[in-house]
């Protein structure tokens, strides 16, 4: 199989963020929450959205407003707050070595990300499960990863391969798969304004495509209403 690289991309803003030490905090329970702000970067995109509020015919001065570019801008700060985070050393963090070779499913991870075409929200879930060749990770860090990707500009379709080539490079197990549901604004609040679609993406290595059953465990297990 063809491997990229995962995107670790080394922004402007990432460096500046990392310089002023804003970044992520070690999570309480396995989910981080961001509360600092980069505040060159807020006052940045604030500067713009005065611009965009006046050219869509709205007065930047109202007072619902006031604050609005500057609500808009920690907003979008906290939405893209995967840039600076490596899913890899998120997966690094939690190895051990275990003799456990059946399949590891974490399914009904909650997604949330913006398309990169329209910078609107796509949301729904991704199933993700790994079979492992002697080294397992924490199940907390699988939804970590997730969220490292998701939050970025995206298009479902690289953030499924993101995903699935992370855990593969890192845990090298015997096989890989993901799948994500998700339904996306920019189709549902414009353009053909279909309400109720859900577009399903998967993406699987090693073992879940050699092994047609496997894949097949695999689909019954997330299609399975157990819970
Ligand atoms: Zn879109």
């Amino acid at each position: 199989m063809a491997k990229k690289s995962v995107r670790t991309k080394p922004t402007t803003a990432k460096a500046r963020r990392a310089t002023n030490g804003v970044g992520m905090q070690e999570p309480q329970d396995g989910y981080q929450r961001i509360d600092k702000f980069e505040p060159e970067g807020v006052e940045r995109i604030s500067a713009h959205y005065d611009d965009i509020l006046e050219a869509i015919g709205e007065d930047p001065k109202r007072e619902g407003l006031l604050r609005t570019p500057e609500r808009v801008a920690k907003s979008l700060q906290y939405l893209t707050h995967g840039y600076d985070l490596d899913p890899a050393a998120i997966l690094r963090k939690a190895l051990f070595k275990e003799d456990y070779s059946q399949m590891v499913l974490v399914k009904d991870i909650e997604v949330y990300s913006l398309c990169e075409h329209h910078l609107l929200p796509f949301f729904g879930k991704a199933h993700v499960a790994y079979i492992p060749n002697g080294r397992i990770t924490g199940l907390s860090k699988i939804p970590r990863v997730v969220d490292a990707f998701a939050r970025r500009l995206q298009v479902q379709e690289r953030l499924t391969n993101e995903i699935r080539d992370c855990i593969h490079d890192t845990l090298k197990p015997l096989g890989v798969a993901v799948v994500i549901e998700a339904s996306h604004l920019c189709m549902q609040m414009r353009g053909i304004q279909k309400q109720n679609s859900v577009t399903t993406t998967s993406a699987f290595t090693g073992i879940f495509l050699d092994d047609p059953r496997t894949r097949e465990e695999f689909i019954k297990l997330i299609s399975a209403k157990l819970h």
